[in-house]
């Protein structure tokens, strides 16, 4: 299929280029990009007069529930609603069931995703067997089946000898080590942040220094190791700092926030609503300007949504034994485009933060719109509001704190490998 995106504002950080052209595409790649081209025969055509072109977004942090917990969300349903909020590939983390700690789950998800799938989706596979922090996983036999990364997403790996062993080890058969840095000794029984509010609601408190902690520690060993390694879904002023440090003598670290860190304080907890609940907690006003600076100095390089999908069943009961997360898919992009509208990040900044950084972390060769690339575009109406009405969004689960929200801008046009994935009319 051969399609004409006229008229946008395209906007591509990976060539430095934000100007008003046309998009040719043909074949499944980028053809051509220039003012008033023509259309070759039987091109299909896309009016981008007043919006945003820009390459397929890349979320790289997602939980798409499948294998196992298909209840919440599955690889149709989760690439669904990737594909609604202008996402073409997204990374999925392993904390599946069983958990992507062997090839032929990591087969499955690449499989299915290819067949019934709206997006790309690169899956991330284990540190160690089961999550269990106890044995290292066969990283080589994990890469070799397509994962793009390691982690034990949702749990740390709190044994430090061993997560040295899987740097290095990582490091030799070259794949990215992304850690969910949390002191679980400091997390206690902890359910949000640890701060005034907690103490007014009479909620046990995580502290910041539970997460600053473990990203000194994992900043360390990989210093220690020359390995790279990605601190996931960053929340705190500490962690922000420590890895600036850490960036300005050269380690080789990167990270990641989630909307809902620059956006809500722990304040949306108050009224003890669980759809405000989730790990890391929402942090303090204090928090949210590091997080906004670390955005703004670069030494925050990614936007990804930590998609949390979680049945009404697991949050419809008390605070204190609700499942922690939230879903993001479909409200990060206008969460995202507040930051450009706010003056916190240029529009070249944010769309790379959400296109090009990430897939350049990963190693995934996507996230530009260079001749030959392959043609997986995004066309956003950066003016045009809406509300969240969460019984209308593309997944399976409900958990957002966003329901009912104003929003600004939207995915009007998803295109996959050169054809529309989805189109909001
Ligand atoms: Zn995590």
């Amino acid at each position: 299929m051969n399609l004409l995106i006229k008229n946008g504002r395209v906007i591509d950080p990976s060539q430095n280029f934000d100007d008003v052209a046309d998009v040719l595409v043909e074949a499944g790649v980028v053809k051509e990009i220039g003012k008033s081209l023509k259309a070759p025969a039987g091109v299909e055509t896309v009016d981008a007069a007043g919006k945003y072109v820009v390459p397929g977004l890349v979320d790289m942090h997602v939980h798409l529930r499948d294998p196992g917990l298909e209840y919440k969300e599955d690889i149709v349903s989760g690439t669904r609603a990737a594909a609604a909020g202008g996402f073409t590939s997204i990374v999925c983390m392993p904390n599946t069931k069983p958990a992507i700690d062997n090839k032929a789950v990591a087969h499955y998800i690449i499989n299915k995703a290819k067949s019934e799938g709206f997006c790309n989706v690169f899956p991330v596979g284990c540190i160690t067997y089961g999550m269990g922090g106890e044995r290292m996983a066969e990283m080589g036999e994990l890469k070799e089946a397509g994962c793009v990364a390691v982690s034990d997403d949702g749990r740390p790996v709190a044994n430090a000898e061993l997560m040295r062993r899987a740097l290095e080890y990582a490091r030799g058969i070259g794949i990215l080590v992304i850690s969910h840095a949390e002191d679980l000794a400091l997390v206690g029984e902890g359910v949000m942040n640890e701060g005034f509010t907690s103490t007014e609601l009479g909620l046990k408190g995580i502290p910041r220094v539970a997460e600053d902690i473990a990203t000194a520690r994992d900043v360390m060993l990989s210093e220690y190791t020359s390995s790279p390694i990605h601190i996931a879904h960053v929340s705190t002023r500490g962690s922000v700092r420590i890895i600036r440090e850490a960036k300005a003598r050269g380690v080789k670290v990167t990270c990641e926030t989630a909307p809902h860190y620059f956006t809500l304080t722990d304040d949306a907890v108050r009224g003890y609503d669980t759809n405000a609940k989730m790990n890391p907690p929402l942090r303090e006003a204090d928090d949210v300007a590091a997080i906004k600076e670390g955005l703004r100095d670069g030494t925050i390089d990614c936007i990804a949504t930590d998609h949390a999908p979680h049945h009404l069943d697991e949050k419809d009961v008390e605070f204190n034994a609700a499942l922690n997360g939230i879903i993001g898919l479909e409200t990060s992009l206008p969460l995202s485009l507040k930051l450009a509208e706010d003056g916190v990040l240029t529009l070249h900044q944010l769309i790379e933060k959400m296109t090009v950084n990430p897939s350049k972390i990963l190693g995934i060769m996507r996230g530009s719109l260079r001749v030959g690339s392959v043609a997986d575009i995004t066309v956003i109406d950066p003016s045009a509001e809406w509300t969240v009405e969460v019984e209308k969004l593309a997944g399976k689960s409900r958990n957002t704190p966003f329901g009912g929200w104003r929003m600004k801008g939207v995915a009007t046009c998803t295109i996959l490998d050169g054809a529309v994935a989805f189109s909001r009319q």
